[in-house]
């Protein structure tokens, strides 16, 4: 453990808690990036969808106020053009026939040759009586226009001659087969009440203001009803008769700083969360990669350890290979007289012959799947993969002349020698050959080297 808290340790833990928390912060920026432009175009989509179905209402509206005037010029066709029915059809055209109309329309009139003559109800209206529509409806160019066309004509809120606003709603009318104009039809609406029959208020239970504009006859727009001052505002234009009307409302709503500065909190925070589980995730696998490590090596001669075997090669509960696909050759090797060599100069100098002997091993047996076990004390296991019994033999003869040139800087007078003995797979009886009666064998033909007066091998 104090290893691995080195100075350059704590740096490179630092420097990848550093890494996973800009990447994560990088991450989750994105996704939230994602995220909240995703909403904004649902909540842009949805502000639109609302925009179009109020200005499909206002229009629906407007368009079932002017069918009240085509409704009284027809009966007034049907009849010819005697208005003696008007009493009995001005009210009804009055109250209308929708439901949610209320009181919107404030008068009727019939105005036979533009003057007004009949007014329902005449109670609040009597200065109309008398009134020239065709004045009052033609203050421009285009009005005199529309009414000569014979078209439905719209006015913006006027000021009406029997007092308050009005909005003038009239249409011409010419009797069949007739060349000259009977006369003008017309309703006057409240602009008040036909504002609040818009129902814009259900614009603010979303979110959203609104403004509702008309366009005047000079081209400029005249605000009819505004909420409050719409910023960002979605806007949509359409057509009533004469009038062309624009509404717009609350675009998206931006992030505000709060809001941003909320986000950016929790992102950092979220990934202070994640670098820091994280690493301790992958310092935690470190280090248990470096515990397999030192428990499978040997730390004097930097050979595979004996836990390494059972880690690796073979099968603990029943001391098969793993693979056995693999024929080991099996050797053990162990030192001559070592005892004497550490009493007489010492353990520095043995351990250097057990270090020069191992790595000599390990440079010899290159092959793939060869291993040199330190086994204990001065004892070494070799691991010699898929080889014949006398390519074995033969590279255990040159291992065994080699050691004997070891030769030591210090002390060049000290010479060491090993003895081995070794099993090839095919002297065993079981097949596959197990691991544990290999090394037995192993070690009694070692005995045997050992009994022979050392330096030599027994197989
Ligand atoms: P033999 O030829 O019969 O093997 O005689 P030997 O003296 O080598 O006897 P043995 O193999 O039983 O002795 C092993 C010696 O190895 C005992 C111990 O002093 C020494 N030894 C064990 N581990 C180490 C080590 O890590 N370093 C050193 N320098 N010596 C070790
Ligand atoms: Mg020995």
């Amino acid at each position: 453990m104090q290893a691995t808290w080195n100075k350059g340790a704590r740096k490179a833990h630092l420097r990848r808690f550093l890494l996973i928390f800009l990447v994560s912060c990088l991450a989750l920026g994105a996704i939230s990036g994602g995220v909240i432009s995703a909403l904004q175009r649902n909540e842009k989509n949805q502000k639109l969808y609302l925009l179009e179905s109020k200005a499909n209402d206002i229009k629906d509206r407007l368009d079932r106020l002017t069918a009240r005037v085509h409704a009284m010029a027809f009966a007034l066709m049907a009849e010819k053009g005697n208005p003696e029915s008007f009493d009995v059809l001005a009210p009804l055209v009055l109250q209308g026939w929708d439901e949610n109309a209320g009181d919107i329309v404030r008068n009727v009139a019939l105005a036979p040759e533009g003057v007004v003559q009949y007014v329902y109800p005449l109670e609040g209206n009597e200065p109309l009586i008398g009134y020239d529509l065709w004045e009052a409806a033609a203050p421009n160019p285009l009005t005199v226009e529309t009414l000569q066309q014979g078209r439905v004509h719209i006015t913006p809120p006027i000021p009406l001659v029997q007092g308050g606003l009005g909005l003038n709603i009239s249409l011409p009318v010419t009797m069949p087969g007739e060349e000259a104009s009977w006369g003008i039809v017309a309703i006057v609406v409240d602009p008040d009440k036909l504002i609040a029959s818009f129902g814009l208020q259900e614009l603010t239970d979303h979110q959203a203001e609104y403004a509702l504009a008309y366009q005047d006859m000079d081209g400029s727009f005249v605000t009819l009803v505004e909420s409050a001052p719409v910023e960002q505002p979605l806007s949509l234009s359409f057509t009533t008769e004469n009038i062309q009307w624009e509404m717009c409302i609350t675009g998206t709503s931006p992030l505000g700083i709060y809001a941003a500065a909320g986000l950016i909190a929790g992102i950092i925070a979220v990934s202070l969360l994640i670098a820091y589980t994280l690493n301790e995730q992958f310092h935690k696998k470190e280090l248990h990669q470096l515990f397999r490590r030192l428990a499978n090596t040997d730390s004097v001669t930097g050979c595979a350890s004996r836990h390494y075997v059972y880690e690796a090669l073979v099968d603990k509960s029943n001391g098969k290979w793993r693979d056995e696909k693999v024929q080991y050759g099996l050797a053990i090797l162990d030192v001559d007289k070592f005892k004497q060599v550490n009493d007489t100069y010492g353990h520095e100098v043995g351990d250097e012959i057990l270090q020069q002997i191992a790595r000599m091993a390990m440079e010899k047996m290159n092959q793939k799947g060869d291993c040199v076990i330190r086994f204990g004390g001065d004892e070494f296991v070799l691991l010699f993969a898929g080889r014949t019994q006398d390519e074995m033999r033969a590279e255990m003869e040159q291992l065994l002349q080699d050691v004997r040139k070891i030769t030591l800087e210090e002390r060049p007078d000290i010479r060491a020698t090993i003895s081995i003995g070794g099993v090839h797979p095919q002297q065993m009886k079981e097949q596959p050959p197990i691991y544990k009666n290999m090394l037995r064998l192993a070690d009694a033909r070692l005995y045997e080297a050992k009994e022979s007066g050392r330096d030599c091998i027994r197989m």
